[in-house]
């Protein structure tokens, strides 16, 4: 069996026998307290500060960085590194579909 499912330690869709979960950061912005910071799985620090913002503007149903803002962000590895910071922007990209009336 080589079922395609979620996984569920990084919530990433792969093929079951095959996956390995990405490393885990944590990252942490102005929206974090102390001592407290979301657990991001991405290949490297500039994928987690951009999944993280992505996952925070969704978590607080405010899209802010798509609309123009920048947030900072700070990231480093859930077992210990260097931390790193970086600033995030975003855009909207207006997508359109046009399907044949018949
Ligand atoms: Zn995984």
């Amino acid at each position: 069996m080589n079922d395609f499912v979620k996984c569920v330690v990084c919530g990433e869709y792969d093929f079951k026998i095959s996956h390995k979960c990405a490393p885990c950061w944590k990252a942490t912005s102005k929206y974090n307290s102390e001592n407290e910071y979301n657990k991001i799985f991405s290949s490297d620090y500039k994928e987690a500060a951009e999944k993280y913002v992505a996952f925070i503007e969704q978590l607080k149903a405010e899209f802010s960085v798509l609309d123009g803002d920048s947030l900072e962000v700070q990231i480093e590895p859930l077992n210990g590194g260097e931390k790193k910071t970086f600033i995030v922007t975003g855009e909207l990209v207006p997508n359109y579909t046009a399907k044949e009336k018949k």
